[in-house]
């Protein structure tokens, strides 16, 4: 079941009070149409009633997904509504989903949702894609240093977009505005990690 709830906040776009809807789960097996929402980050999407103006709230949530038993929990670090005993419920019930076999993933930014989201779809392990991930950026990290005049503390923002040709093709960038794909060789894994790439099954209990 998904669950969505009501608050009022005013409209981005002209200031006027609005009940807005925001979900709090979404179940994409019983709610398939809200996956797309989810991946294109307009899940509580509405219209304004005063100035017919988007209105796009972005709040943490559970995404479900009973056919691959995938539990991601996307918490906002700014997120200061959750309480100790609703926190409490949520771990024992995160415990006994973990029991009968699911693989549960708690993020902080929306983007690395919607990673593992394409992760899982393509049935990979995200641990062993995390490895390739963190190589990746030392690359990258390395080599912009390497280059006379650049800013200090350059930090590239590296995510997974897919696997083809004994590839993992990640996308990177400093800022949005530059994004590249760069492709990691997936015979650089360990042995163990090449064996592990395409069994997500192993992460589970
Ligand atoms: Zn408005």
């Amino acid at each position: 079941m998904s669950l969505n709830h009501k608050t009022r906040q005013n409209c981005p776009h002209c200031d006027s009070e609005q009940e807005l809807n925001y979900y709090q789960s979404v179940n994409v097996t019983l709610n398939p149409e809200l996956k797309r929402e989810v991946l294109l980050g307009k899940l509580n999407r509405s219209t304004c009633t005063n100035c017919q103006k988007e209105i796009n709230i972005i709040s943490g949530f559970l995404y479900h997904d009973m056919t691959q038993k995938i539990m991601l929990e996307l918490a906002l670090a700014d997120d200061e509504t959750v309480d100790q005993k609703e926190q409490e419920s949520k771990n024992r019930m995160m415990d006994e989903l973990i029991e009968k076999g699911y693989i549960y993933r708690k993020v902080k930014e929306y983007s690395r949702l919607v990673e593992k989201i394409y992760i899982f779809d393509n049935q990979l392990n995200d641990l062993v894609i995390e490895q390739a991930a963190v190589r990746m950026k030392a690359i990258l990290d390395e080599s912009s240093k390497e280059v006379a005049g650049i800013e200090p503390n350059l930090d590239f923002k590296v995510y997974f977009k897919k696997t083809e040709n004994n590839e993992i093709t990640f996308f990177c960038y400093i800022h949005p505005s530059e994004m590249m794909e760069m492709k990691y060789d997936i015979k650089n894994l360990t042995l163990e990690e090449k064996n592990n790439l395409y069994n997500p099954d192993i992460l589970r209990k």
